[in-house]
């Protein structure tokens, strides 16, 4: 029986389990922020995944599901996005990608694209720095946006 043939089932089943390898306890409340975050298409901040979850546990509280999500990026599971002085959204990291962000509405969508790698290396190159990473975000105005104007 294909009982997990499911391919979102699948990426929380592996979630699980990198959080089971990683020694993290799994309390209802974690599995259910972690089971928004693998489903959700957006990349949200802390605040609405709280509001997702206050019907289902109506006693935890944002700290909760910020604690929870400090402890997903410190095994590598999400990555904390912070683009200005917007709060921090939120994003189960299964690939390395840039992010494309409205400018009216703070969306932020997913936009693959083979990782700049040769730009590292000729900064690397030219500056004599030991490069760690880099950051390039694309800014527009997504579609929902541009049909209100
Ligand atoms: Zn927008
Ligand atoms: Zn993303």
């Amino acid at each position: 029986m294909a009982m997990h043939d499911h391919h979102e089932h699948n990426e929380l089943q592996d979630a699980v389990e990198r959080l089971k390898q990683s020694g993290v306890r799994i309390t209802p409340q974690r599995f259910a922020v972690l089971e928004f975050l693998v489903n959700a298409k957006s990349h949200p901040t802390a605040d609405e995944i709280y509001k997702a979850l206050e019907g289902k546990f109506p006693n935890m509280s944002v700290a909760t599901v910020y604690n929870n999500l400090r402890v997903f990026r410190e095994i590598g599971l999400v990555k904390e996005l912070t683009y200005g002085d917007a709060s921090s959204r939120f994003d189960y990291t299964t690939s390395k990608h840039y992010h494309v962000i409205c400018e009216s509405c703070g969306k932020i969508v997913d936009f693959h694209y083979p990782t700049l790698d040769e730009v590292e290396s000729l900064a690397e190159k030219v500056t004599g720095f030991s490069i760690s990473h880099h950051r390039m975000e694309i800014y527009g105005t997504c579609p929902g946006c541009k049909v209100t104007h």
